[in-house]
């Protein structure tokens, strides 16, 4: 498997997570964990992709599993989320 087909692999896999992410979350845990899984042993990085699940259980995080909080640091908008599963707290600065 190329580097570019693994790239696109786990671009699929995090688009599948997404689609199912609110009926089936555990699964879509599953496609997340199997997407990490692909971008560590490529060495790929999933940039800004990295935002859409929680690093610490791998749910793939929708406003239903997750809680969003905009606070402002130091003149910089940042966001924070949430993850309902395991608590853990992500910051994502915006600008
Ligand atoms: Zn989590």
């Amino acid at each position: 498997m190329s580097k570019q087909l693994a790239t696109q692999y786990t671009n699929e896999f995090l688009n599948l997570a997404k689609q199912i992410a609110n009926e089936q979350p555990e699964r879509a845990a599953r496609y997340v964990e199997i997407c990490r899984k692909i971008a560590t042993a490529f060495n790929i990085r999933l940039s800004k992709r990295k935002r859409e699940f929680c690093k610490q259980c791998n749910a793939y995080l929708t406003p239903k599993c997750a809680t969003y909080r905009l606070l402002k640091i130091r003149g910089r908008t940042c966001l924070f989320v949430k993850c309902a599963k395991c608590r853990t707290i992500k910051k994502i600065i915006l600008k």
